[in-house]
């Protein structure tokens, strides 16, 4: 499979990119170049708003039976190629092919689905006195996302804006773009009306930027980090256009002293090391009732030690490389410093065994870390778990929101109410209950410095209307 492509997709068709720049796509358990992208210029996203803007009316007042059916069409076509998304996430992110059938193919593929669904049903009016309140589509949308999920980032913006009638720019993120790629192919195939759905690669500053402080993009929708979502925002609002923000996250894996805590710390470590640790919902300070602290450390020092690393396309290998040589070396930092912080080294660490070749870091857990330190403080985006004590619920309740994020989170404890009680509590986007399961048409996004608005199900697609009063 040749995996080099040099087009864009602007107004229904693949067109050849004119910079002649082109970035390249590494396979990260080997090191090795592997594909080439274009790198779009500011005048390609001129281009692609063009596009989108002049598909706009079409779109937006077309029958939702049409927009569905497009949808529909789009789930079917990448349905058949989920193995070929999988090969493709494991080849340009390194997440281990099981991992990457479930979750990276399986996940965009479920949220699609739900979009299908909602995409036919017309947004419900409401009469408030003598007003019509209608719904209607917020314009043009630019979605630029990340490399850690890069079908699931994009579809979670992709689906919910074309079923509510916007067009979009796509720009994903440079690392990972070869999905991206197969996601339009399949667009292509699907019969979307042109200018509907386009794509721009490249970098962050050049087409990134040209997106967000492009005039005609009404809603600029953002998964990345902090910084660059602070970025988008300034950018954005110099026009007062809307922004939606996917932002990091630092949660808290919340263990009460009357909870299962073998099954806790089971699945608190696979939650903290999912997909190498680049998860931005990743449960990476582990908070423990100081009565089971110690045999907490040492349940999860086991766990840590029994994960096996190397190739993504093994089929005993669970957790595969970082993205690049830059973010192993960031995680590295973090190790480093949160050892010279204070904390103990309880697995992995800097002088733990990994693969000659590609940008592995050791499964590691850090112990007797301080709330207020780097380590629980920093998102790390690595295979790296922080321990701290607590000493009862209202401890564990403020060392949890001692945190600019609020992302994600969890509770365990043999009491379900006294758990939801600690759930309500904490200051984030979601929690969950002794391992409950992730909900895709649940609401997804953060309090504090974890972003602005929710994706997915119903409350994603809210983000993409417009609210008008007619007066009558
Ligand atoms: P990043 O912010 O570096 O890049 C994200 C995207 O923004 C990429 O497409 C990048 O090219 C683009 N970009 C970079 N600089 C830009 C600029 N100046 N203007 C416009 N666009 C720019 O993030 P990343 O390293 O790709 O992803 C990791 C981060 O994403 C982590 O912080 C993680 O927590 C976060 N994340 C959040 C969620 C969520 O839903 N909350 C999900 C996944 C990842």
């Amino acid at each position: 499979m040749d995996l080099a492509r040099t087009d864009f997709y602007l107004d229904g068709h693949w067109v050849t990119a004119s910079s002649g720049e082109t970035i390249p796509v590494h396979n990260p358990a080997t090191e090795e170049v592997v594909a080439t992208v274009p790198a779009g210029t500011a005048a390609d996203v001129d281009r692609a708003v063009a596009a989108a803007r002049a598909a706009f009316d079409g779109w937006a007042t077309a029958a939702p039976a049409d927009r569905a059916a497009c949808l529909g069409r789009l789930h079917a076509t990448l349905t058949a190629r989920v193995d070929d998304i999988a090969r493709t996430v494991a080849l340009e992110l390194g997440t281990p092919l099981k991992v990457a059938t479930r979750v990276q193919a399986g996940l965009p593929l479920t949220v699609l689905h739900g979009y299908v669904d909602l995409a036919a049903q017309p947004p419900a009016e409401q009469t408030v006195g003598n007003s019509l309140v209608v719904r209607e589509p917020v314009g043009v949308v630019g979605a630029i996302t990340p490399w850690n999920y890069p079908l699931h980032q994009v579809m979670a913006k992709l689906a919910p804006a074309l079923a509510a009638g916007c067009p979009v720019v796509l720009k994903p993120s440079e690392l990972t773009p070869l999905t991206a790629y197969l996601l339009f192919d399949a667009i292509d195939a699907a019969g979307f009306p042109p200018g509907v759905v386009n794509l721009v690669t490249g970098t962050g500053p050049v087409v990134g930027e040209a997106i967000a402080a492009h005039p005609d993009v009404d809603l600029v929708s953002f998964t990345g980090s902090t910084a660059t979502g602070r970025r988008i925002s300034h950018l954005a609002a110099d026009r007062i256009a809307r922004v939606a923000l996917e932002l990091g996250g630092k949660s808290a894996n919340v263990i009460l002293d009357d909870a299962d805590l073998p099954g806790a710390v089971k699945v608190g470590v696979a939650n903290a090391f999912l997909n190498s640790g680049q998860t931005c919902t990743a449960w990476t300070r582990m908070l423990v009732h100081r009565s089971r602290y110690d045999e907490a450390v040492d349940l999860a020092a086991q766990a840590a030690a029994g994960y096996r690393l190397g190739d993504p396309f093994e089929p005993a290998t669970r957790l595969g490389p970082l993205v690049s040589a830059d973010q192993r070396q960031r995680v590295r930092d973090h190790v480093d410093r949160g050892l010279a912080d204070g904390g103990r080294l309880v697995a992995g660490g800097p002088d733990a065994p990994v693969p000659d070749r590609g940008w592995f870091v050791a499964p590691t857990v850090i112990a007797d870390v301080h709330p207020d330190s780097a380590l629980a403080q920093e998102e790390v985006f690595g295979p790296v778990l922080a321990m701290i004590p607590v000493d009862d619920d209202d401890h564990a309740v403020a060392v949890a929101n001692n945190s600019r994020y609020g992302l994600a989170g969890a509770v365990w404890s043999g009491d379900g109410d006294r758990a939801l009680r600690v759930a309500r509590r904490l200051r984030t986007g979601a929690v969950d209950i002794n391992g409950a399961p992730f909900n895709p048409l649940a609401p997804f996004g953060g309090y504090k410095q974890s972003g602005l608005g929710r994706e997915l199900g119903r409350h994603g697609l809210e983000e993409f209307y417009e609210t008008k009063a007619i007066q009558r």
